[in-house]
């Protein structure tokens, strides 16, 4: 798996490229836009981690430039920008993940592994559990031949759950992997308990052999039933 480090800031730069390489990824890095966009231009890479502000150039035009060349590079957004509209910018223009700096090592270790395992998914488009087949490229969800009609989220939230299957499901990773957010804007949960329980009303009503189970003060967890 190659990497590309698209990061001004030199210090920060080599040491994501040295813990990465760690984990036995290949890992290159651009210091400037023009740079990156050379690069991008001749090679091609697995996943992207994509400083915004470059001194020539903001990275946000860098990811435009991948998707309407459609390449199929995930990208994670590294920003020191903590603002909502450009996170909203980034995913909207179809980043897969954002971290705000400083962040620690490790969980950016955690969300380059994460984006790559959906990636992987990607190459087969359906992912199974128990009875329960979700096509991710259509992004239905079917008990059998039964169509879920999941909303969008419920999608996502599902789609995260068999990616991690039996395993405990916190409420921060669920939050931030199905809508991005990071924690310290999340006054509270709600807004998963209200998404939760419809997801499982429309689980149980299918038949779906599986459920996920509260796992209390923590998250949720999916079993097969
Ligand atoms: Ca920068």
């Amino acid at each position: 798996m190659k990497l590309l480090i698209i990061e001004d800031e030199k210090e920060l730069a080599g040491l994501l490229a040295e813990s990465l390489a760690r984990e036995q990824f290949v890992v290159e890095s651009a210091g400037d836009f023009d740079t990156a966009m050379e690069k991008l231009g001749v090679y091609n890479y697995d996943c992207i981690l994509l400083d915004i502000g470059l001194p020539d150039g903001n990275g946000l035009d860098i990811l435009r430039q991948l998707k309407e060349e459609g390449k199929s590079e995930n990208v994670i957004i590294i920003s020191a920008r903590d603002s909502l509209d450009d996170k909203l910018a980034g995913l909207d223009l179809g980043a897969d993940d954002y971290l705000t700096k400083p962040f620690h090592i490790a969980e950016l270790n955690a969300r380059v592994k994460a984006v790559l395992r959906r990636k992987e998914t990607d190459g087969k488009h359906l992912l199974e559990f128990g009875n329960l087949t979700l096509d991710l490229k259509e992004r239905q969800a079917f008990v059998k031949d039964n169509n879920l009609q999941l909303n969008r989220k419920e999608f996502d939230i599902l789609n995260y759950f068999l990616l991690n299957k039996t395993r405990l499901v916190t409420k921060t990773a669920l939050a931030e992997h199905v809508w991005g957010d990071n924690i310290d804007q999340a006054d509270n949960f709600d807004f998963i308990y209200y998404q939760m329980k419809n997801l499982r009303k429309k689980l149980r009503d299918n038949d779906a052999g599986i459920e996920i189970e509260s796992v209390y003060g923590v998250g949720y967890r999916s079993i097969e039933k």
